[in-house]
């Protein structure tokens, strides 16, 4: 099946802008090289007419689809209205709406005694401030993070992020981060924590005790990489115990990514620290929280502040996406649901061929490839088919599928049908 409509099949391409203007940095435009102009739910259209099913969803930044209609109206009649865009941090009314419903529809109903911060609108700018805020909280200025990990490009957050080609970008030592072993990265061999707890409580160990430990409970861009509900039970204990705080990177998988609203429900542990970004606007908006436990709030006024923390537009659709979508538990129960029906397809896919094994929890599922080359092989088999899907992990050898979250079973069973042809294809 081709997703592409037969009106449509001359090559795409880039106009020269993008080479000769752009920044050689610019990079999903190279795997996907047309003009994306209008996009609905799960689909996206380009200049030509192209239709493109988009299993990326900006990155996770579009858990509720593109141009949501109730989060458009919404937004349209606050523009509409001349009321306030932008306003530092000034109170706002988008402001208050956003802050009582969060409270009243996601923290209060978990028993969760958060204060809430907007560090600034990217998931780089929320782990930013969750490092800074744990380092003054303890005092001490060293953090665990794990292997694999992603949290972002500024200098703290490259700091605790495992890529070595991103990490080189930072041209200066990127210190008081040590890495960790992520969950199973020894393939089981080694006994989780072991070398974590070991060099800890050893005096001998080599490591200075640190303020937090920095985790994400699915690692996105590090490979689909699934953590156990056991081993972050683990986690936490070995924090408490050791008055370590724990922050959990919420960035990618919070929104109801996984199912639940925050990723680590599931296996019901609470981080003293939550950084959340991506799809808290639900509409593709720049928005981000750093979330904390009440007594951790430790900041002194403007701190840490920044001009674009008072977008409004973004509040409203964040808040609008809260009273649609969090009221109850139909929608992570729906997603749990439709993250079962891509495994299942997904598995299938998996055990027909060689080499490769799915992965993943929720609605963020992955393949991953023994051939590394293969996952970006098949990803632009997708594309050429109408199939939007990114790679991601260490040597870009898992394909990694991230469909808004309301994207149909029918639409989830097609795109994933192109999915099965693209491995064909790219096998040859
Ligand atoms: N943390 C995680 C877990 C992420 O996946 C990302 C983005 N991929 C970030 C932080 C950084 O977010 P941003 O790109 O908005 O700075």
């Amino acid at each position: 099946m081709t997703i592409t409509t037969e009106s449509t099949l001359s090559q795409p391409s880039l106009p020269d802008e993008y080479t000769s203007i752009e920044s050689e940095v610019r990079s999903y435009c190279r795997g996907w090289p047309t003009v994306m102009d209008t996009a609905q739910g799960s689909w996206v259209t380009d200049v030509d007419g192209r239709r493109y099913l988009d299993f990326f969803g900006g990155a996770g930044a579009l858990n509720y689809g593109h141009n949501n209609p109730a989060l458009k109206q919404a937004l349209i009649d606050y523009l509409t209205s001349d009321k306030i865009v932008h306003s530092l941090d000034m109170a706002t009314v988008a402001k208050t709406d956003f802050l009582r419903t969060f409270n009243d529809v996601i923290l209060a109903p978990r028993k969760l005694d958060y204060k809430v911060q907007f560090p600034g609108p990217t998931g780089a700018n929320a782990v930013e401030s969750a490092l800074k805020l744990a380092r003054k909280v303890t005092g001490r200025e060293s953090i665990i993070n794990f292997t694999n990990a992603f949290h972002g490009m500024t200098l703290g957050a490259l700091s605790v992020t495992g890529n070595s080609m991103k990490r080189a970008g930072a041209g200066i030592p990127l210190v008081h981060a040590t890495p960790m072993p992520y969950d199973n990265y020894f393939d089981g061999v080694t006994e989780d924590f072991h070398w974590f707890e070991r060099v800890l409580d050893d005096s001998g160990g080599g490591l200075n005790r640190p303020a937090a430990v920095i985790v994400e409970t699915v690692q996105g861009e590090g490979g689909v990489n699934v953590a156990r509900a056991e081993w972050l039970q683990a986690l936490e204990q070995l924090c408490r115990k050791r008055d370590i705080l724990l922050i959990v990177d919420d960035v990618q998988m919070g929104c109801g990514r996984t199912g639940p609203f925050f990723s680590f429900e599931e296996a019901g542990i609470t981080p003293d620290i939550v950084t959340l970004s991506k799809s808290i606007s639900g509409y593709g908006l720049p928005m981000a929280l750093t979330l904390f436990r009440r007594d951790l709030d430790v900041w002194t006024p403007g701190e840490h502040n920044g001009t674009f923390r008072g977008h409004n537009p973004a509040f409203i659709t964040a808040t609008k996406a809260l009273e649609t979508y969090w009221q109850d538990s139909t929608f992570s129960d729906e997603t749990l649901a439709k993250g079962t029906l891509m495994r299942d397809l997904m598995e299938k896919m998996a055990a027909n061929r060689d080499g490769i094994s799915a992965r993943g929890r929720g609605m963020v599922q992955g393949l991953k490839f023994e051939d590394a080359d293969l996952a970006g092989a098949v990803c632009k088999a997708a594309f050429e088919r109408g199939l939007l899907a990114e790679t991601s992990g260490p040597a870009d050898e898992v394909v990694k599928l991230l469909p808004p979250l309301t994207t149909s079973e029918a639409d989830l069973t097609a795109g994933l049908e192109v999915l099965d042809e693209s491995i064909s294809a790219a096998l040859g």
